[in-house]
């Protein structure tokens, strides 16, 4: 067993850093701050492993937020980045190795018919939601309160992850006009979204949903809010774009839309398509990405789009979820897990209720289903609190808020899955 809290020098780095940027992190999700205490400063990172500066070792359920699908520091995409670098680093000019990863994308993901690569999944929703108005003329986006697409002005309302966590749904910094063409409706809320498209459906350009939720904690959406979704956008001629910077790659090769069997108009893609590299992607029909510049009129551009150490991380990545996949085995492994978070809390006592697809989950501090983000409101933050440090303690790096989901990677197996829910049942009958 380590320490409940950070170690000494987790927490000289944190003063230091403290110092030098806001809140002393690069990201408000890793500052610890709805869970309070000082984070975790990381040396390095192994397999299924993080180790921090005072030479402690976790099991790591976050993985970079998503894109470490593979465990951390696997040869063959460490090997494919060291390749790339050597050749340099950054060229501003195309090659044939953005071409590579675009035609990986393009076969794996099923509504994809062109692609442009980006450097993050904010570049690539704000991108899309560019395209979409560009496409259609209109200027209302629908979005769902919870649902996180990047700090994108006009998508930062009733945001989840970082923003819902801090309680600061709505940014200073966001002008009135970058908000008021959002529609901001309620997740699984099938009634809203049809009255919402019977008001305004000719003035809709876009709705953006995440198709599995992870910034709310995760949230699982019902076939027949999708459906819905799917056909009230066909058939006001609005876009409907997946933003599947979390699931895309994750809940199955091709993303949700694959496990789903609901093909969207666009899609946006983040974390695993960089195997932890920058790098993010958009794309759609190719009538809709030919808008695009230098194509079509919608200007979008990157000095650093399509990099080539990150495709080349992106591409080593995505050849071996293709090659080996690990779907079956994540699927194994997150029943095997969610069953036994959901065992040991009932015989802790503790009121909760466990959402999971596949390798995403959340164990929430509230008796009952959490369908939406008024769900998701109402759960017991400071037993979250506790458990997450109680946690920390035995070893297990988990989201440091309830809004946020775990992932984990394909080098969790059984005796680590089983260790952490041993370690699980200490904490909560501790709580
Ligand atoms: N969309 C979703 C669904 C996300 O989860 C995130 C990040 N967590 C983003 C967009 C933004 O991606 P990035 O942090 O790479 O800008």
């Amino acid at each position: 067993m380590t320490s409940s809290s950070a170690g000494p020098r987790s927490r000289a780095a944190f003063e230091r850093a403290v110092g030098l940027m806001p809140g002393g992190v690069n990201s408000p999700a890793r500052a610890f701050g709805a869970v309070g205490g000082t984070p975790l400063f990381i040396e390095r990172a192994e397999g299924p492993y993080l180790f921090d500066l005072d030479g402690r070792r976790y099991i790591d359920y976050i993985g970079s937020w998503g894109p470490m699908i593979l465990g951390h520091a696997q040869q063959p995409v460490i090997e494919a980045i060291t390749r790339a670098a050597s050749r340099g680093t950054s060229y501003g000019a195309p090659t044939e190795a953005e071409s590579r990863l675009a035609e990986q994308i393009i076969e794996a993901v099923p509504s994809i018919e062109k692609v442009r690569l980006v450097n993050s999944g904010t570049e690539a929703t704000m991108s899309a939601i560019r395209v979409a108005r560009g496409a259609t003329g209109r200027h209302k986006i629908v979005k769902f309160s919870g649902n996180y697409h990047g700090h994108v002005d006009s998508l930062l309302v009733a945001a989840g992850s970082a923003a819902a966590t801090l309680g600061v749904p709505d940014s200073p910094g966001v002008t009135p006009g970058a908000g008021m063409d959002t529609i901001v409706l309620s997740y699984n809320d099938v009634s809203g979204l049809e009255a919402a498209f019977t008001q305004m459906g000719d003035q809709i350009a876009a709705l953006i949903l995440e198709p599995v939720v992870g910034n709310m904690g995760c949230v699982v959406p019902t076939m027949e809010f999708l459906h819905a979704a799917r056909n009230l956008t066909s058939r006001h001629g609005s876009i409907l774009i997946f933003d599947e910077v979390m699931t895309g790659f994750r809940v199955a090769f091709g993303g949700a839309q694959e496990r789903f069997g609901i093909t969207p108009d666009m899609t946006t893609l983040g974390k695993i398509v960089g195997g932890g590299m920058p790098l993010g992607a958009y794309g759609g029909k190719a009538e809709i990405m030919n808008q695009v510049l230098p194509a079509g009129k919608v200007f979008q551009a990157g000095t650093l789009s399509g990099n080539p150490v990150a495709v080349a991380a992106g591409t080593a990545t995505l050849e071996i979820l293709k090659n080996d996949p690990p779907y079956e085995q994540l699927e194994r492994m997150g029943r095997r897990l969610a069953d036994g978070l959901d065992r040991v809390a009932t015989e802790a006592g503790i009121p909760h209720t466990v959402a999971d697809v596949g390798s995403m989950m959340t164990l929430f501090f509230h008796p009952d289903p959490v369908t939406c983000w008024s769900d998701a409101d109402r759960c017991d933050r400071e037993a979250f609190g506790r458990y997450f440090w109680g946690m920390i303690g035995e070893g297990i790096y988990m989201p440091c808020s309830q809004f946020e989901a775990l992932f984990f990677s394909r080098l969790h197996d059984e005796a680590i899955i089983d260790e952490t829910i041993d370690a699980a049942a200490r904490v909560l009958a501790s709580l």
